[in-house]
């Protein structure tokens, strides 16, 4: 029995920053987190936020969802661990079944993690053994795109093009050649959409006869760029194109769908857009909403068979298949399905983005709104017509989400365009947002471009 009196201790907020809030980099200490429900969070002084980023695009169905509690609490009172070498676990098998279900065709693996990064790295090295299983161990170059973001581990890293963020580990990591992520609306030349969507794409099939085909493992994207890029959605021509690149030079392709899957772009799976077939997916983040840290690689069998056969996949995390995450994710998952979720993102999401294009007309600053479903942005220019960035000093993304979290609405910045030119920022809720619930975004957001506007005196 637990004591009746027992309370977790409360920080002092007076007492300064605590000791494990020493490694971040925010320029202000934030407020003490009280409760969340649906799509709004209050904090201990009883202010109310409309969280429009999800956190950092996590909370696909909202906050406190009754039905991912009631399952929770059933799961904790049978057991919250387990460990994957001694014991199978209902929720965990039950959830790999409706996440095969729900990915295409072949898809029908599923290797839990608790993570983003973990599943990407799950990726590199399934990839990797099934080319050493296949006699192609030649093959150990990835290619990625720049700007992207692909985790914080040194194997994620190492694929992830953000200067900023890769420069102090560059000599601990190997270094995986680049291409340039379609960002196609900057491009100031005569051809279509569609012809720059291909040149885009051809860049790979360059890549990859530059480095020769031989030593190519994989291609890894994310089918619409997340907050490195600011939901940058390729022209049609690119996806088809990428995938017969993959296949003539026999490289794999791997889709990281950590930020876009789970129905945030308005599908299942972003790739669905094009019915797009990767041969690895990664998935995280709105795949258990926040409730647990949670993640997966999706595979196709034939690849495992391959792995199996040659001794094993080498690899493992001790939280994988976590009882209680497995039994908030399936909860997550199947709410999502039944209450068509993405379905509602993408109908909700395109009312949003016509409110959001709309600003352009009183704010000259915005130079781009984009995205699909509730993976949404703004990009933030000094000149609309030549789309130049504004000052890096500037900070100006930044800015607005300080000026919005202060009229407690929530946003998410990153800054584009290789992490050092180039402002946006993300407007991503919860997909449950209702349509009478815009106004609590569009409003506070307008006051706060107005003030951010005039500071910049534009
Ligand atoms: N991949 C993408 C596309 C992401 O957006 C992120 C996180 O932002 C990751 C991977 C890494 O996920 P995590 O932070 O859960 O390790």
């Amino acid at each position: 029995e637990a004591p009746a009196d027992y309370a977790p201790a409360v920080p002092d907020m007076d007492a300064g920053p605590a000791p494990s809030h020493l490694f971040y980099q925010s320029r202000q200490r934030r407020p003490l987190l009280d409760r969340a429900q649906g799509v709004h969070i209050w904090d201990t002084t009883g202010k109310r936020y409309l969280d429009g980023s999800s956190g950092a695009m996590v909370s696909n169905i909202g906050h406190s969802d009754p039905v991912v509690l009631a399952a929770m609490r059933a799961q904790m009172d049978k057991s919250t661990f387990g460990y994957r070498l001694h014991f199978e676990n209902a929720p965990a098998e039950e959830l790999a079944r409706l996440v095969a279900k729900l990915s295409p065709p072949g898809l029908d693996r599923v290797f839990f993690v608790s993570g983003g990064s973990e599943a990407v790295e799950s990726c590199l090295k399934l990839a990797r053994q099934y080319a050493v299983a296949t006699g192609e161990a030649g093959r150990f170059k990835v290619i990625s795109r720049y700007p992207s973001y692909h985790g914080a581990t040194l194997g994620a890293l190492a694929l992830t093009g953000y200067t900023t963020m890769t420069a102090p580990f560059a000599p601990m990591m190997h270094e995986m050649p680049k291409i340039p992520a379609p960002t196609c609306y900057l491009d100031r030349d005569t051809l279509s959409m569609d012809e720059r969507g291909r040149r885009y794409a051809d860049m790979l099939e360059a890549e990859i006869l530059r480095q020769g085909p031989e030593t190519v493992l994989a291609f890894i994207m994310e089918p619409i760029g997340g907050a490195s890029t600011g939901a940058l959605v390729a022209p049609d021509s690119y996806y088809p194109r990428i995938r017969e690149i993959c296949d003539a030079y026999g490289v794999l392709l791997i889709h990281d769908e950590v930020m876009t899957g789970a129905g945030r772009t308005g599908r299942f799976l972003a790739g669905e857009h094009w019915d797009l077939v990767p041969d690895l997916i990664a998935l995280s983040k709105g795949f258990a909403a926040g409730y647990a840290p949670l993640g997966a690689m999706v595979a196709p069998g034939q690849m495992v068979e391959a792995v199996m056969e040659h001794g094993g996949f080498i690899h493992g995390y001790t939280y994988a298949g976590n009882p209680l995450a497995c039994a908030a994710g399936l909860a997550v998952l199947s709410e999502t399905v039944r209450r068509d979720l993405p379905g509602h993102a993408a109908k909700v999401g395109a009312v949003l983005k016509d409110r959001l294009a709309g600003l352009m007309d009183r704010f000259p600053i915005i130079g781009d709104v984009r995205g699909k479903g509730l993976l949404l942005a703004m990009e933030l220019v000094a000149d609309r017509n030549t789309l130049a960035p504004l000052p890096p000093e500037r900070m100006a993304a930044a800015r607005l989400v300080d000026l919005a979290y202060d009229r407690g609405l929530i946003i998410y910045w990153r800054r584009t365009r290789g992490g050092y030119v180039g402002d946006h920022v993300m407007v991503c809720p919860p997909l449950i947002l209702g349509e009478d619930q815009i106004d609590e975004i569009l409003d506070p957001l307008e006051d706060a471009l107005t003030v951010l506007s005039r500071e910049l005196g534009m």
